[in-house]
């Protein structure tokens, strides 16, 4: 029932097929491992990986790996799970930008033998200064007209590393004229004496991004480029170096729109800030908008495949609503999760009139589709119920316990309220109840009972906690205040985004309860097993979402 919005790219691909410019469709998603990847990546992922599979194409995974500060191997083995947990794998070896980095280093020194490259000595700040603004042409570096000699000297001596970081880098001689300011003499190599996760200490120089991306997908003999709208200016330049070097294939860039979530960041950048500061706990904290942080919080692959193909892939950008998310969560996990009962504010019945040496085991469907089977919950004097279905002065329309009332317990009998134990301070702790015998899967004689409530034995159930998570920043735009002016996303952080419930009480089945496997606890929401924190003997839930939209306001 998911409708499958338009993809423009999808049009491109299937003509580029029946033209015969491409016999095989190659795509890559090429990802910096400089953080774990976010909704927004799914986007991505699933375009990428999802144009070669429908078209019996490839896709390769390749590690935009030019930056060696801030990357590390632990962002890359996450990369990769996310990838695979998606449902999707690439095709041949992993592999690295930093893989062609001898290939970039000749192809530099082919545009410096053709004249078009060469070396400044320009600090980065004076770089910028000459570079110009959008109103004013740059102008040309005092070292742009280098003998073609000294440029080859200088650069290999970069390379061996007799420069300090800064004093150097490597220039293509375009335009410093140009409208486009990625035209105006781009810096090709600067000198990083950095230590890099897969190349050690080989390299001193390392190549920028744009001389990087599309030469690596020349190498690749990727047929369409797809990244977001930000390089759209990066095109010409992308173009330009396929243009001027003796690349094996000629590759296409194309570009679509970000995916923005509102209530949500999308920026490695600023995730990395809110596990660095404190905010969250971890890359993974259920509150995040990384894919591990949903898979942890319960989403399913599924979810999110559908929910990229809801949104679509358009040039036109804006800002999608979270409840499109949760609603693709909730679709799956509504056909496909087992309904169960968990008690999240126990209260104590005991119901008196039932015999104290007696149990029964009830027989529940585990779901509306009877096909998925059923689970045992044994029922006897003491069960409890949530504080929140006994009122003493019920507002209008209250459907659960009152004093003197009858409700159903769920895929059990009705009980009725004929007592209230309470501290002294007026709380109710405990309930006495007499239950009717002859309700046991059928209507009581005579009367209508319209509520029904979630319970669980007493004895037998498990003890649990419950995480229950809010949206992590209060603002749907997190860079904005409540005046629409810029701030900080952190000003926005949700300080009750996260409610921790000690001493619930779940059902005898969920002790058995796996990672990975969603629930719906019946009246409260859908529900798994934490990942990283639950154990046998300390079983915690985090609710996933709840089970109607509360975005809408
Ligand atoms: P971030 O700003 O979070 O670091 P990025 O674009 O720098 O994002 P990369 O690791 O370079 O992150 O991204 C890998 C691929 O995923 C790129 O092709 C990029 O365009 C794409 N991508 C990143 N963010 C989004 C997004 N919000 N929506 C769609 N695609 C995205
Ligand atoms: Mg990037
Ligand atoms: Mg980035």
């Amino acid at each position: 029932s998911v409708t499958v919005a338009a993809n423009f790219l999808r049009t491109i691909i299937q003509e580029d097929l029946a033209t015969g410019k491409h016999s095989q469709v190659i795509t890559r998603f090429p990802p910096e491992p400089n953080g774990y990847l976010h909704i927004g990546h799914a986007k991505s992922i699933c375009l990428n990986f999802g144009m070669a599979k429908e078209f019996g194409g490839q896709c390769h995974l390749r590690f935009d790996d030019t930056n060696p500060e801030k990357e590390e191997q632990e962002y890359i083995d996450a990369i990769k799970d996310d990838i695979h947990w998606l449902g999707f794998d690439w095709d041949g070896p992993v592999r690295f930008a930093s893989d062609y980095f001898e290939q970039l280093y000749e192809w530099a020194i082919h545009l410096i033998e053709t004249g078009k490259a060469f070396v400044c000595d320009l600090t980065p700040e004076q770089g910028r200064e000459y570079r110009g603004s959008l109103t004013e042409p740059g102008k040309n570096s005092p070292f742009r007209e280098r003998s073609v000699e000294e440029n080859l000297d200088l650069f290999k001596r970069m390379r061996a590393g007799e420069f300090a970081e800064g004093e150097r880098s490597l220039r293509a001689k375009i335009d410093m004229a140009s409208p486009n300011m990625n035209m105006r003499d781009p810096v090709l190599y600067r000198i990083r004496h950095a230590e890099h996760h897969q190349t050690g200490d080989k390299w001193c120089i390392y190549p920028s991004y744009d001389f990087t991306h599309g030469q690596s997908d020349a190498i690749e003999l990727i047929t369409h480029s797809m990244c977001t709208l930000e390089f759209e200016d990066h095109r010409p330049l992308y173009e330009w170096f396929l243009e001027h070097l003796p690349v094996p294939a000629k590759p296409r860039q194309y570009e679509f729109a970000r995916l923005n979530l509102n209530y949500t960041i999308t920026s490695k950048r600023k995730l990395k800030q809110l596990v660095d500061e404190g905010h969250v706990f971890s890359w993974d904290d259920p509150r995040m908008s990384t894919i591990s942080g949903f898979r942890r919080r319960g989403y399913t692959p599924a979810s999110i495949r559908n929910f990229c193909d809801m949104i679509g892939v358009n040039r036109a950008g804006g800002v999608v609503d979270m409840s499109m998310l949760e609603f693709c969560i909730r679709e799956d996990l509504d056909a496909n999760a087992s309904r169960a009962m968990c008690v999240l504010k126990p209260l104590k019945v005991v119901i008196t009139n039932y015999p104290e040496d007696q149990t029964e085991q009830l027989e529940l469907a585990k779901h509306p589709k009877t096909e998925m089977g059923t689970r045992i919950l044994p029922f006897s004097r003491e069960i409890y119920i949530d504080a929140s279905d006994y009122e003493e002065n019920p507002p209008k329309g209250y459907r659960r316990l009152m004093p003197g009332t009858e409700v159903r317990l769920r895929g059990s009998y009705v009980i009725r309220a004929d007592e209230a134990i309470k501290d002294a301070e007026g709380n109710v702790v405990e309930l006495r109840c007499s239950y009717d015998p002859d309700t046991l899967g059928k209507n009581p004689e005579g009367r209508k009972v319209k509520g029904v409530i979630h319970w669980v034995p007493a004895a037998e159930s498990v003890e649990c906690e419950v995480r229950l998570y809010d949206r992590l920043f209060k603002a749907a735009n997190p860079d904005k205040n409540e005046q629409g002016e810029n701030v900080s996303f952190l000003e926005n952080v949700n300080p009750e985004s996260l409610v921790v419930l000690k001493g619930c009480r779940a059902e005898p089945s969920l002790a058995q309860a796996q990672v990975g496997e969603g629930f719906q606890f019946e009246r409260e929401g859908y529900f798994c097993v934490d990942s990283v924190d639950s154990t046998p003997e300390n079983l915690v839930f985090n609710r996933t979402v709840t089970l109607r939209d509360s975005w809408g306001q």
